[in-house]
């Protein structure tokens, strides 16, 4: 019988492009034919990696779309329109007619495209099965007589009780009626899906991973931590894209410090965060006291300023001297290979905007949390962070906001010095979230190891779509 072939069709932003690479390793480790569809400028990023794997033997590949979104550093903004790879993609499936396609929810033109081919159709958005129930039960849910949009309400039929505030939700969340366009488009994406592709584990969220299960009509694989597949030290050193910190050095200071003593600071692929925002952090730490690696993504400029990746003076007055002199903490600029950090014996905490891979390689690195949620679905994981799993401290930040908008919510520093201590100073409360988070990250483990749960779903999968016949192979 002809192996089953899936391509893997990523967004280009960090956050979906990453898990969807390691999804497709995932699969071709499983012995699925496993091709990732790639741009001009997002191919080099992983083609190294790619093909190692496939010279150590993965059915895996990379076929490049002959139309380009540019998009080099990974952060492209949730919403580039990418439909110039339709036709090179439409292409591309009619030559091969592969056994199904998993589609990024940000490639919202595809949807009729693939389906009118009668090719199976998988969704994945990226995001975890408690955040897809929030946002499900919200957009099918009026919330009424809130005063305002910090007042609480309790989120309708969910099996925690979890209180949120309309200010921690996305516009579409707070008042459905008014959908844009995209986010339909991302909606119907799903409706006439064969189901969906989740990156997180049953025992993390067991009782929402029920809920997407059995509730909501579509099929749902959940088959991660896909990030797991990166095993050796290569791998996840070029996960992603190849760091453009000085890895060595990185990993030489936190060999030089005692284990578990220091804290690990990253805002993911996506988020900008202001010079006012950077000081306060900065200011917040060295009050601490404590000992971290801080990885400064972008940063959001006035117009009028003109620096890009932080090499303007928005650290407060010989804050870096001192941090290198004392040994406390090392500012690192650029993308960092954030596996390797979070894995590393020396991290003891993680300050993360709570995107849903930064998340789930928290967890799987058995790293307790302070959470700072920024905007798309990151408020509901820090619900799940902190009080379903009850594995982090919040810093308070309470207004969503688009990726690229204004800052709203100015965190103070001695909010984020009051978060790195609760989490980093020894207490009973922060013993027991690391004991926790330990124990779930053993169940992460097992999870993608034959005989575990995610290893099951991604062999149903294969089988599933072994058995299902496509149109013009009937
Ligand atoms: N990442 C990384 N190095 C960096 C910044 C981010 O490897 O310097 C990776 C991180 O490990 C994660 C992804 O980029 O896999 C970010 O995804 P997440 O969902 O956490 O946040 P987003 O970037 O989508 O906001």
């Amino acid at each position: 019988m002809k192996p089953v072939e899936i391509f893997f069709f990523p967004y280009l932003g960090g956050g979906h492009h990453i898990p969807m690479i390691d999804a497709a390793i995932v699969f071709a480790s499983h012995g699925a034919s496993s091709t990732i569809l790639a741009t001009p400028s997002s191919a080099p990023n992983f083609q190294k990696l790619i093909t190692r794997h496939h010279k150590a033997g993965l059915p895996i590949a990379i076929h490049t779309l002959s139309a380009d979104v540019p998009d080099a550093d990974m952060s492209a903004g949730p919403f580039l329109d990418t439909s110039a790879l339709l036709q090179p993609l439409r292409h591309f499936l009619l030559q091969r007619r592969p056994h199904c396609i998993v589609v990024d929810m940000f490639h919202r033109w595809a949807g009729d495209m693939v389906y009118e081919l009668g090719i199976p159709r998988i969704l994945f958005n990226g995001i975890g099965c408690f955040a897809r129930c929030v946002q499900r039960i919200l957009f099918n849910a009026a919330i009424e007589s809130l005063s305002s949009d910090s007042e609480p309400f309790v989120v309708p039929n969910l099996p925690d009780r979890i209180e949120m505030t309309m200010s921690q939700l996305p516009p579409f969340l707070r008042n459905p009626s008014e959908v844009p366009e995209r986010v339909r488009g991302m909606k119907q994406l799903e409706e006439k899906s064969f189901g969906t592709l989740v990156n997180s584990f049953y025992d993390l969220e067991p009782a929402y991973a029920d809920r997407l299960k059995d509730k909501w009509g579509k099929k749902a694989w959940i088959v991660g931590p896909v990030s797991l597949c990166n095993r050796t030290k290569q791998d996840k050193t070029e996960r992603g894209k190849p760091p453009t910190v000085d890895e060595e050095k990185c990993l030489n200071w936190l060999n030089s410090k005692k284990p578990s003593s220091v804290l690990y600071i990253s805002f993911g692929s996506l988020a900008r965060l202001p010079p006012q925002q950077l000081k306060e952090i900065a200011y917040g730490l060295e009050a601490s006291d404590q000992s971290f690696v801080w990885v400064v993504g972008k940063i959001l400029h006035n117009p009028s300023e003109n620096e890009e990746n932080g090499s303007g003076n928005w650290l407060p007055e010989g804050f870096e001297q001192r941090m290198k002199e004392t040994g406390k903490g090392l500012v690192l600029r650029g993308w960092a290979p954030q596996l390797l950090i979070l894995e590393h014996a020396a991290i003891k905490g993680f300050m993360t905007h709570c995107g849903w891979n930064s998340t789930l390689e928290g967890v799987s690195a058995g790293v307790p949390m302070i959470t700072w949620p920024l905007t798309a679905e990151q408020f509901s994981n820090e619900k799940l962070i902190t009080e379903v799993l009850k594995i982090g401290v919040q810093v308070g930040n309470r207004e969503w906001w688009p990726w690229n908008a204004e800052w709203k919510g100015l965190v103070g520093r001695e909010k984020v010095e009051v978060a790195v201590r609760k989490l980093m100073v020894e207490s009973a409360e922060a013993e027991e979230m690391r004991r926790r988070v330990k124990d779930i990250a053993g169940k992460a483990a097992r999870a993608v190891e034959e005989g575990g749960t995610s290893y099951a779903d991604v062999e149903a999968l294969i089988h599933e779509l072994q058995a299902h016949t496509l149109p013009n192979q009937a």
